[in-house]
């Protein structure tokens, strides 16, 4: 996102929701549980306009397509003269597998929308009954090709450490998002927020808090996969948000900069994987990266450093950026 073209987020908060998921708490998560109005979108173009030239407006809250029809033309007219004068440059809205049909796909196109984004969470049916989801992963698939198959780009979000999830199932998952083939992909590792029925699962030991170290443990090969795979990655954990670092996470893996330490974790293994093909090893090694990613090769705190130092009995091991291949490491002698 650049200054000039931001996004303007529009939650619609349980509106239309059907069911309970476990983990959901949309209070904390938009801040409200007020529908969204049409003066509320208004709103929040009208103050974007007096900071940006162009803008994204996205409609997030997870169930937008569920909500009455009514409701949805209201939302998306409000938006349409920005639209029109060019100050919006796209539309985008989240929403619920189980709630895309060929005419609700029809309406979002005749007001412009672009991109839909589907919360798939899991692609393993007894995670998502198990979580509450009240849909099933045939539902998300048939989706997502609705969703291609309109010329509309197509978003999927997925979760980590759900209930009755482990490593396995979630990469499992990631490989079953790939196949659908999606613009890009959203992780979201389970953060238990407070008051949800998570909660309360995890308080009566039936349900085991995904940590910050498993969701690093969890993630590290999923965005491996997804990097792969061609398919970009939007976001790697909840957005940090004044509430959640401010009690309303009250366990799971919740972490301000997650994505670092995930990505930090990946160069880690792609390095390691590399010292280990090597045979004997010089004492003092320097790792060459893309210039963009020495800072996650470096680890916070240059913890990777200090890892490989340890693990492979080197006296020294820096990093430095080079013109190489992305998502390489290339391992050179400290003369
Ligand atoms: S579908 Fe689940 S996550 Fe989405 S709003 Fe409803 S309860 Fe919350």
């Amino acid at each position: 996102m650049t200054p000039r073209n931001r996004i303007v987020p529009v939650f619609v908060p349980h509106l239309g929701c059907p069911n309970a998921c476990v983990f959901c708490s949309q209070r904390t998560i938009s801040g409200s549980l007020c529908p969204a109005r049409a003066e509320d979108v208004v709103r929040a173009l009208e103050e974007a306009r007096g900071k940006t030239a162009h803008a994204e407006l996205a409609f997030y809250g997870g169930s937008f397509t569920a909500v009455g029809e009514e409701t949805q033309r209201a939302l998306l007219e409000a938006a349409a003269p920005y639209r029109e004068s060019g100050f919006l440059t796209s539309l985008r809205v989240s929403t619920r597998p189980d709630a895309v049909t060929e005419e609700k796909l029809g309406l979002l196109r005749s007001y412009g929308v672009e991109t839909v984004e589907l919360g798939a969470q899991s692609m393993e049916d007894r995670v998502l009954r198990l979580s509450g989801r009240g849909h099933t992963s045939a539902d998300t698939a048939a989706a997502a090709a609705l969703v291609k198959a309109s010329g509309m780009k197509l978003i999927l979000q997925m979760m980590t450490g759900l209930p009755g999830a482990d490593k396995g199932s979630d990469l499992r998952t990631a490989e079953a998002l790939c196949a659908l083939r999606p613009d890009g992909v959203r992780v979201y590792p389970t953060v238990i927020l407070r008051g949800t029925a998570l909660e309360a699962l995890w308080r009566a030991g039936k349900y085991r808090a995904h940590t910050v170290s498993d969701a690093v443990e969890t993630c590290a090969p999923i965005a491996a996969l997804f990097q792969r795979a061609g398919i970009p990655i939007l976001r790697l954990g909840l957005n940090p948000t004044e509430a959640l670092s401010g009690g309303e996470a009250v366990g799971g893996a919740y972490h301000p900069a997650l994505g670092e330490l995930v990505y930090g974790r990946l160069w880690l293994e792609r390095a390691r994987e590399k010292l280990r093909a090597m045979g004997p090893l010089p004492r003092r090694v320097r790792l060459l990266v893309p210039v963009d990613c020495v800072s996650r090769m470096t680890g916070r705190k240059r913890a990777n450093l200090l890892a490989l130092r340890w693990e492979f009995g080197l006296e020294e091991v820096s990093v430095a950026g080079g013109q190489i291949p992305p998502e390489t490491v290339e391992i050179r002698e400290i003369l």
